[in-house]
């Protein structure tokens, strides 16, 4: 019992490190508890498609499956191998991410341009939503890893557009605040509330399962931009209200 510090005379000379010593303790049981849950979430989400791609195929081998049916199973099936590529896609890209914090290769860039290549890739998608998205702002030199920001950019301009309204739009702006650089992605989606606010950076934590997986998402998008925020020691603000918008902001 790392709280008794009363049983032997070895325990009272780390009386004075007890306040320490819990508090490491409390860290290393939350961080395995992380990696468990993390795990046993993995291997859940990966089951769900595999699931199913196994199910429709057993279905169509067995001649279960009307030939006027082939083709709608034969999409399931497609459409569950994809989920399941994007979310070993994601697995991945966190871990690389979880051991990268050795070396971050930087290089001296416009944030400004930046944001104006991946609002540009995003127009298609946007259209196929109904949502508008545009970028305001100006020059913003950053020094960072610009693979990485592309990366933030494209996840929190995705989920703008995929939490979005019919005919809602989406502001991507860069400027600066007390000289130091920033980046926002401003929509008028369907917001978040105060409790779902504080969780939505987990991994695999989603507001609205269905919603999520209709739109493609693996419940991963946010948890990557956090870890790239905190590998560039920038800051991460979130302000949402429900039925009106959410803005996340990104602080280098
Ligand atoms: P997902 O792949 O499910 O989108 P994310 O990690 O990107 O996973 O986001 C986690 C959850 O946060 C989403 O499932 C969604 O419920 C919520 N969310 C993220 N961005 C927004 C947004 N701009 N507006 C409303 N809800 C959002």
């Amino acid at each position: 019992d790392i709280n008794d510090f009363s049983i032997t005379p070895a325990y009272k000379e780390l009386a004075p490190f007890a306040a320490t010593i819990r508090e490491q303790h409390a860290d290393i049981l939350k961080s395995a508890r992380m990696r468990q849950d993390f795990t046993a979430n993995v291997s859940h989400e990966l089951k769900t498609p595999l699931t199913a791609i196994s199910g429709y195929a057993e279905l169509m081998e067995n001649g279960m499956v009307p030939p006027e049916e082939i083709g709608s199973f034969a999409q399931k099936i497609e459409k569950n191998a994809r989920r399941l590529l994007s979310l070993i896609n994601d697995i991945i890209r966190l871990s690389e991410l979880d051991s990268s914090n050795t070396q971050l290769l930087v290089e001296k860039f416009d944030l400004f341009e930046e944001a104006q290549i991946c609002v540009e890739n995003m127009q298609i998608y946007a259209e196929k939503n109904d949502v508008t998205i545009t970028y305001e702002g100006g020059h913003q030199e950053i020094t960072a890893n610009r693979e990485m920001i592309n990366e933030l950019i494209n996840n929190l301009c995705a989920n703008a557009i995929r939490y979005n309204k019919k005919n809602g739009s989406v502001k991507v702006r860069v400027d600066s605040s007390q000289g130091h650089p920033y980046i926002s992605v401003a929509d008028t989606g369907i917001g978040i509330s105060k409790e779902h606010q504080k969780r939505v950076f987990e991994r695999f934590y989603r507001v609205d399962k269905s919603r999520s997986k209709q739109t493609g998402g693996t419940g991963l998008g946010l948890a990557i931009v956090k870890h790239i925020v905190a590998l560039h020691d920038a800051q991460l603000n979130l302000e949402s209200e429900v039925g009106k918008g959410t803005t996340i902001t990104v602080t280098f």
